[in-house]
């Protein structure tokens, strides 16, 4: 780990930034060139070329990632999935076995149960909440642990330190995807995993207009997995290199902005009648709320609730709000909704779905930059319109009936 004395709103300004700047240019140009004249180079991963990773608008962001994270290296991929399907067949080779959180962002865990099987890559799911069931699940070819900061769509927080002491002592490398919490709650290299991914295409850039992704870690891990990017061919071009350069700049204030209203809004869904549950890690009454305020500096922008009424109500209800946008992803300024049921999840057998507690009608809620004022006002009269066309979306008729 490579700690700054620095503070993160400053490094995410500064680090990484050319020195001197090029042409007195404030803000890093855009190279937006394939390839470069040969100066000598001696191998091939040397040659400057895009897919290569190591052009300059690759390599200064890659260097402000890492420095987010007080980490070593890093390395900007094509997107979230490409950062971790690479690093996850760099790590693993035939004949290795993998520990996977159970409940996954839906792409890594098709990735995990359905491809990773054509390597010759075994895999068992852990209870991220039970440290003590871990052990009857490692092998002797068990080479890594993969879990997630917060849990995509129930907010779970895993107890990240047992995963760090357990991946040490079974000399694992241990990953987790930090795209929930991001750097600004939780910077995973500080508490000892070997390697964080992230979809940067959520709160890192910010700004829903561009995918990318993000491999954080040790300079050696990196090395490695940047050789093998090099051959997949997932690497960032420099156009959205540069915009992600450019979101990632405001992400200590967006990131606190989102902390603060997904919390107020999580509390008055709480406090709701017609709301049966809420996922969110800073409620009192999310089971790992004590986890999260030791470990995290914010509890982070998403939050995942369910409506009385079952997916009827649910789907009454998103058609009736009117500012926060039905659409997949998550992380940027705007307020997204969706039922990861359809989305993210629909790849999931449906009695996996069940079993882990993703419900049909569970609604997950990514909160943006937008009024928290307005956002709760708009969902108060949508929540009110639901109940009124679907009766059953009501705590006192649903108890009475
Ligand atoms: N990890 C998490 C937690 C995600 O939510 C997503 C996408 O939704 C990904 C990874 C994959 O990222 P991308 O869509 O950038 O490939």
């Amino acid at each position: 780990m490579r700690k700054s004395s620095e503070k993160i709103e400053t490094r995410i300004i500064h680090a990484g930034e050319p020195s001197p700047r090029i042409q007195g240019a404030v803000v890093m140009p855009i190279f937006q060139s394939a390839m470069y004249e040969t100066a000598g180079e001696k191998s091939y991963d040397d040659i400057t070329y895009i897919r290569l990773n190591n052009t300059p608008n690759a390599q200064a962001l890659s260097e402000k990632l890492a420095s987010l994270e007080n980490a070593e290296a890093a390395l900007v991929t094509a997107s979230g999935m490409a950062a971790i399907s690479t690093s996850l067949l760099t790590i693993l080779s035939a004949g290795d076995h993998l520990l996977a959180q159970d409940c996954l962002y839906g792409g890594t865990h098709d990735f995990v149960t359905r491809d990773l099987e054509k390597f010759g890559i075994s895999y068992s799911f852990i209870d991220g909440n039970d440290p003590e069931s871990w052990e009857e699940k490692v092998r002797p070819n068990t080479k890594a642990v993969y879990v997630e900061t917060i849990s995509n769509p129930l907010m779970q927080v895993p107890d990240l330190e047992a995963v760090v002491d357990f991946a040490k002592h079974h000399r694992l490398v241990s990953l987790i995807d930090n795209t929930f919490a991001s750097p600004i709650n939780f910077r995973p290299p500080e508490h000892g995993f070997d390697l964080s991914v992230h979809s940067a295409t959520k709160y890192l850039n910010g700004h829903s207009d561009i995918v990318a992704g993000a491999v954080i870690g040790g300079s050696g891990l990196v090395e490695k997995i940047t050789h093998r990017l090099n051959h997949l061919g997932g690497s960032l071009d420099p156009h959205a290199a540069f915009l992600l350069h450019r979101g990632v700049k405001t992400l200590a204030v967006r990131v606190r902005c989102q902390n603060d209203s997904a919390l107020e809004i999580s509390r008055f869904l709480e406090k709701n009648p017609r709301i049966l549950k809420v996922n969110h890690p800073g409620l009192e009454s999310h089971p790992d709320h004590e986890r999260a305020r030791k470990l995290f500096d914010g509890f982070g922008g998403m939050m995942s609730f369910e409506l009385r009424g079952g997916v009827e109500a649910a789907d009454l209800f998103m058609r009736r709000a009117r500012l926060p946008i039905v659409a997949p992803s998550l992380g940027g300024v705007e307020t997204l909704m969706t039922r990861p049921s359809r989305t993210s999840h629909s790849g999931m057998l449906v009695e996996e779905r069940r079993r882990l507690g993703i419900s049909d009608e569970l609604i997950r809620f990514s909160v943006g930059i937008e009024a928290t004022k307005d956002i709760i006002t708009d969902l108060e009269q949508a929540l009110k319109a639901a109940e009124e066309n679907h009766p059953q979306t009501s705590g006192q008729a649903h108890v009475a009936s």
